[in-house]
């Protein structure tokens, strides 16, 4: 198992070949665009280089890492000799099962197609496939080089060497690997979606300021960062799509999206990315 395929060359995809790289995989990225895949491929140059300054590691393993990576246009020669494809291409269903489709007739039924879905039901993408029982999740996050944990997820269908595999390479990569059924939320987003949403309430029934409700989390329950700034980091439009999601397919009151959140994300209030939501950016 040495060769990884990334397809898909944004925000997590080049993390991810970073990654994969590191850990000593010849790995190709490919993507539709090819201005994308110049683009991570300088992303993840200045990456190593941070790291060597910050004695992260050495200029050798940087170096080496760089030479692992090659970008392949068409996505049939990224993935012909590959043991395990990654998929983080756009969150859309019907882009992601013609993916699969696709992936499935290009590659032999022992290579392992893995989706970085964050929200999407992996068994939904895996009946796409004529062999579900090689595709699982492997839900990264962002930044992909700096967060340490994988969710493997499993749909009914996943096999145990699928999941065998999957694990291997999340170890290899230096993360740690958890397992999670194939459920709405997974383990991450279903847990922390609702801490987010009832600090929101506590806003909005002025309970405290958001500085102290994070620093409540932080100081008392050893978060390392509280819910309200996570919140303004992902992007308040993306917490409010998750959380209608999670309410419609879970039902249950606590992830109904707060008032609060409907109005700062109306008024374009949607976090560091616009400069201005529970805190300012500016
Ligand atoms: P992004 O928009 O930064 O990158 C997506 C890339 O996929 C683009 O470069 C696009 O050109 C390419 N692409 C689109 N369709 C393609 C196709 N059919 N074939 C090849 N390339 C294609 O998106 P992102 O933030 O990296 O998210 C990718 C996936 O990772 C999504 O499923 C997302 O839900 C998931 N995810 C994102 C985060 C995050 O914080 N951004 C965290 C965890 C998981």
């Amino acid at each position: 198992m040495k060769r990884v395929a990334v397809v898909g060359a944004g925000t997590m995809g080049h993390g991810i070949a970073q990654v994969a790289a590191t850990a000593g995989y010849q790995t190709c990225i490919t993507d539709t665009q090819t201005t994308a895949l110049d683009s991570a491929v300088e992303r993840i140059g200045q990456n190593l280089e941070g790291g060597v300054e910050r004695g992260k590691i050495s200029r050798e393993s940087a170096d080496r890492a760089l030479g692992l990576i090659d970008t392949c246009p068409a996505l049939e020669h990224a993935v012909q000799e590959a043991h395990v494809v990654i998929e983080a291409v756009v969150e859309n269903i019907d882009v992601k099962r013609d993916l699969f489709r696709t992936l499935d007739s290009l590659t032999g039924p022992a290579t392992v197609l893995a989706t970085n879905t964050s929200s999407l039901s992996v068994g939904a993408i895996a009946s796409a496939t004529k062999h579900p029982a090689r595709v699982v999740g492997m839900h990264f996050f962002n930044p992909v080089h700096i967060m340490k944990l994988v969710e493997i997820v499993v749909h009914d269908g996943t096999d145990q060497n699928t999941i065998n595999v999957a694990s291997i390479l999340t170890r290899d990569m230096g993360k740690e690997p958890i397992r999670v059924r194939d459920t709405p939320g997974f383990a991450s987003s279903r847990l922390g979606v609702v801490l987010a949403l009832e600090a929101m309430r506590m806003v909005e029934q002025d309970v405290a300021t958001p500085h102290d409700i994070d620093k409540a989390m932080e100081l008392g329950y050893g978060h390392p960062m509280g819910p309200l700034k996570v919140t303004d980091l992902v992007g308040l439009d993306v917490r409010l799509a998750i959380a209608e999601y999670l309410h419609s397919e879970l039902g249950a009151a606590h992830y109904q999206p707060p008032e609060i959140l409907r109005q700062m994300v109306e008024a374009g209030e949607l976090g560091k990315k616009t400069g201005k939501g529970f805190y300012d950016w500016q």
